[in-house]
């Protein structure tokens, strides 16, 4: 078969290095190799059961039909609701939600509605890796800012500043972060709104990990006052509830951008999966059961952060900072020549332990670890980075 000639708009692309190596560490395990899968962020534990029914009836009554394409109103309230509960901003209504197939979805359809060729967003490094693809499938470009291990992994308004020109329009951030956890003190993100705000820039704050933070609450955009009206939050199930096979993530921005996001969702997907989006409503809309949730998460999220941290930092070859949210330990390699690309395959083929380089995050001589696994799991992991590394 010849080779299809792509067009300009994928040519670029790369399929996604985590959803790749998770691929790869399942069919080592389909094939019968023990393998410790520590390399994509998914929290390895059920749905809530409440949600989860919640899906199934509505299955069973017979809601099969289109949901509406922008989100069932129950959920686009639920969401409003919930993030009225858990921020400080008292006024987010449903008419400024969209529900997508996942925060990329919601993302991808937020870069595509507003950036083009021509324009620059900033993305501080280290990244989720979907940040510079997806701005890169908008047109624009994608400008990385380098933050680092001195700096705590955060970028300052001075960093932005200097990144900033004529053609910047957008600025992502993610608090807590992915790979490093680190979050954004409230301080510091309302300084970057007001500097964004001042410069006509667009804000998309991926909020996925906003629940799971070790160290009192992870600030929101939402909670910041003086926020400008180019600010979207990005936010979904896929963490804090353990719901990421259900699909479901969302944006919360002005109206006007929520309506254009409706209207190429509804010329691509025509909208997120029915009976997820009834799960969802379910997930966020109790909201007793939904604290309840999270909180027993987080609990055991910090232990098993504790515990694996103690062993991480026992092996002298790599160091890890302790991640103040998300689920990942970002560990340094001690040896600034080694490359983390060849270490990553060495530890998946010579120790069986699946793990993410820091080259596709945009920091090489980094390993991204996943601890939402069971706690006999991450045992195992640690003993055998331990061994690897002697
Ligand atoms: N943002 C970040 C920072 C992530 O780590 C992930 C990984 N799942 C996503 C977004 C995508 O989430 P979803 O499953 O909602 O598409
Ligand atoms: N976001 C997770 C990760 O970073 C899951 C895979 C993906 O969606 O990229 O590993």
């Amino acid at each position: 078969m010849p080779t299809p000639e792509f067009s300009s708009n994928v040519a670029q692309l790369e399929a996604s290095p985590t959803l790749a190596l998770a691929a790869r560490a399942r069919k080592l395990k389909a094939d019968g190799v023990d393998v410790v899968d520590l390399s994509a962020g998914e929290p390895q534990y059920p749905a809530p059961a409440y949600a989860a029914r919640a899906g199934i009836r509505a299955v069973e009554e017979g809601k099969t039909g289109y949901p509406p394409t922008a989100g069932l109103p129950e959920l686009r309230d639920a969401i409003a609701r919930y993030l009225r509960e858990t921020t400080a901003s008292a006024t987010v209504d449903p008419a400024s939600v969209i529900v997508g197939a996942g925060v990329k979805q919601a993302l991808f359809n937020c870069c595509y509605a507003l950036f083009e060729p021509g324009h620059e967003v900033l993305v501080p490094a280290p990244y989720w890796p979907s940040y510079p693809a997806i701005v890169g499938l908008s047109g624009a470009e994608p400008v990385v800012i380098d933050t680092g291990w001195d700096t705590a992994f955060l970028p300052s308004v001075e960093d932005l500043e200097a990144a900033r020109t004529p053609h910047t329009r957008g600025l992502m951030l993610n608090s807590p972060g992915n790979p490093t956890g680190a979050v954004i003190p409230g301080d510091l993100l309302r300084d970057i709104l007001m500097w964004a705000d001042r410069h006509g820039i667009w804000v998309l704050s991926d909020e996925i990990y906003r629940r799971l933070s070790y160290d009192g609450p992870a600030p929101s955009v939402f909670d910041v006052a003086e926020r400008g009206e180019r600010t979207v939050l990005l936010d979904g199930l896929s963490k804090a509830f353990c719901m990421p096979g259900f699909r479901i993530g969302y944006a919360v921005g002005p109206p006007d951008l929520v309506r254009k996001m409706s209207d190429l969702q509804g010329q691509t997907t025509s909208g997120a999966v029915g009976p997820s989006q009834y799960s969802a409503a379910a997930a966020l809309g109790e909201s007793g059961a939904r604290e309840a949730f999270v909180a027993d998460l987080v609990s055991k999220l910090a232990r098993l952060r504790d515990l694996g941290l103690t062993a991480f930092n026992g092996i002298g070859a790599i160091e890890a900072k302790p991640p103040d949210g998300a689920l990942y330990f970002y560990g340094r390699l001690a040896d600034p020549a080694a490359s983390s690309l060849a270490v990553a395959e060495q530890l998946l083929v010579e120790a069986s332990v699946a793990c993410m380089p820091g080259e596709p995050f945009g920091s090489p001589g980094y390993l991204r670890f996943n601890f939402a696994v069971e706690p006999e799991v991450l045992e195992e992991g640690m003993t055998r980075l331990a061994d690897f590394f002697g």
